[in-house]
């Protein structure tokens, strides 16, 4: 934890979010999401399942509609453009050709320079075992740059081949590199992460409760960010 994070590079316009569940990208990143919209960049989300799993006390049947809605409040909280669900299984999500497929459309589609997503490693940055979905998510969405930019593969998409993928930013990594400034979206990072108001209840959080640990989490990265408040990626280039 000693090396200093260096800036997210700043030479996009477009990102595109992948990840599994809603709440991964306010549990995640959402702080670093509200200072880019801020600052003009455009940013969509593209979630594989609708959560349907995520609340103990809440069916399914119930729970897929409630988090979609706190997960499209959320989204426009931090001025996301655009919130689409791709109707995955929760909790049973593959790495597979189908998927990588799926994923490719999108980046064809949406054209981003970068890719976000939820750490696809082992463990996640509170040291504890990672989900498959997040694992699976974050590894076909990192493959599905490669594949989004290769017309031979999947050569029956409809969109043409993207290649401008420059960078993805990787968040809850155990390994971040790299850091974005939240001074100035903290309070919208907040409250976009109280707007999953039902999954909290679920978790038996209060209301407010978010806000200590993620003002904690911003404030310990910022030790190796110049003593800014920051939100930590793992950045790889394309
Ligand atoms: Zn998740």
């Amino acid at each position: 934890m000693s090396e200093n994070l260096q800036p997210v590079p700043d030479d996009w316009s477009r990102a595109l979010a992948i990840v599994a569940h809603p709440d991964d990208m306010e549990f995640g990143c959402a702080g670093a999401v509200a200072a880019w919209t801020a600052g003009g960049k455009s940013v969509g989300y593209l979630l594989l399942t609708r959560g349907e799993a995520g609340i103990d006390g809440m069916a399914p049947a119930e729970a897929v509609k409630v988090r979609e809605e706190e997960q499209r409040a959320s989204a426009e909280i931090c001025g996301v453009g655009s919130v689409e669900f791709l109707d995955y299984a929760d909790g049973a999500i593959e790495h597979s050709p189908r998927l990588r497929r799926d994923l490719a459309a999108a980046i064809r589609r949406h054209r981003p320079e970068l890719l976000i997503t939820f750490t696809h490693h082992d463990f996640t940055y509170t040291g504890k075992w990672n989900s498959p979905d997040h694992r699976n998510t974050g590894r076909a969405a990192l493959d599905a740059v490669l594949d989004a930019g290769n017309r031979w593969i999947f050569p029956d998409l409809q969109d043409k081949p993207w290649n401008g993928v420059k960078y993805a930013a990787i968040a809850g990594s155990t390994r971040p590199t790299h850091a974005v400034d939240v001074g100035g979206s903290l309070d919208v990072a907040v409250a976009s992460v109280e707007a999953h108001s039902a999954y909290l209840a679920g978790l038996g959080l209060p209301p407010g409760a978010a806000r200590g640990p993620l003002e904690a989490f911003v404030t310990s990265t910022g030790e190796r960010f110049g003593g800014r408040p920051a939100v930590p990626f793992e950045l790889i280039r394309f």
